[in-house]
């Protein structure tokens, strides 16, 4: 992803692509003191782009990283770079981290606090299980507790299960990983939340050890409004027996069907397609 044409946004300046660049004694690099953001855009038009940026926001509090800019100041800074992307629809990442400074312990509290942000053309995450469904493998890495680490902000340092779950469930054959919480209960894929349909009843599990994802309130929102009954709960994983259908929600992989999660079976199924058709509308309206 380095070795290409474009200009990354570089603390308040568009720099060219290949020299967007950070040296190798960045806090960052080292304790994982990093937040960041997943964002699409649309037609020119990136999709709930303020939720994103006060998400940034929320999760430099959360990690003690003050990030220098404002949600109008971050909200200026992807336009430019979106603009000057020239691309319509594409991946927008921000990204916050601490850099290097006069601390190079554990604290970093004196060093500088960076933004950047780059976009890019990104397809299908799941690639074509967007029209089959997805198989998904079952981690053995568990969601933390929030009393071990601030579970609700987009932090780096958590993403590290989710890459070792997924790593062990691309070596099986799997697209992704389904992880439980540290309770047992199913919480979420490595990139995106997950929704079970069972008696046209929707169910899924309760966010309160990992991320709400934008994508999972926008969908729940949808199906709300077309009458149906979404049921936020702990979700035992053997309850997976019973449930018919089955998507993923994310920024990346939009609405996707899921086919099989280990040994549980799903059919991409009426509401399944339904809900991703009218994610497709609306993210473009
Ligand atoms: N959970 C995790 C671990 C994620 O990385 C993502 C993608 N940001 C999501 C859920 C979905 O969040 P969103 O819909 O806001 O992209």
């Amino acid at each position: 992803y380095d070795d290409r044409d474009g200009v990354i946004w570089m603390d308040g300046v568009l720099t060219p692509w290949r020299d967007a660049k950070v040296h190798i004694l960045t806090h960052a690099m080292h304790y994982a003191s990093s937040v960041f953001e997943g964002e699409r855009a649309y037609g020119g038009k990136i999709f709930k782009s303020r939720e994103h940026s006060e998400r940034l926001l929320f999760s430099g509090r959360e990690l003690d990283i003050p990030i220098p800019y404002t949600a109008d100041q971050i909200e200026a800074a992807k336009d430019e770079t979106l603009k000057a992307s020239g691309l319509k629809d594409a991946y927008v990442r921000a990204l916050c981290w601490r850099g290097s400074g006069e601390d190079m312990g554990v604290a970093s509290a004196r060093n500088p606090v960076h933004l950047a942000i780059a976009i890019w053309a990104w397809g299908a995450y799941y690639g074509d299980a967007k029209m089959k469904g997805a198989k998904l493998d079952i981690s053995k890495w568990k969601r933390p507790s929030p009393e071990t680490i601030p579970c609700f902000a987009k932090a780096a340092g958590l993403y590290m299960i989710c890459t070792m779950s997924k790593h062990a469930a691309e070596k099986k054959g799997c697209s992704d990983a389904l992880m439980m919480d540290y309770r047992g209960y199913v919480a979420e894929a490595t990139g995106a939340n997950v929704f079970f349909v069972k008696n046209g009843e929707v169910h899924t599990p309760k966010p309160d050890c990992f991320l709400n994802g934008i994508t999972r309130q926008t969908v729940i929102g949808m199906l709300k409004e077309k009458g149906i009954t979404v049921i936020e709960r702990h979700i035992e994983p053997s309850e997976m027996e019973s449930f018919e259908q089955c998507w993923l929600t994310g920024t990346a992989a939009e609405v996707t069907p899921v086919g099989q999660i280990g040994d549980y079976n799903f059919e991409v199924g009426a509401l399944t397609r339904s809900i991703a058709e009218d994610y497709e509308k609306l993210v473009r309206a």
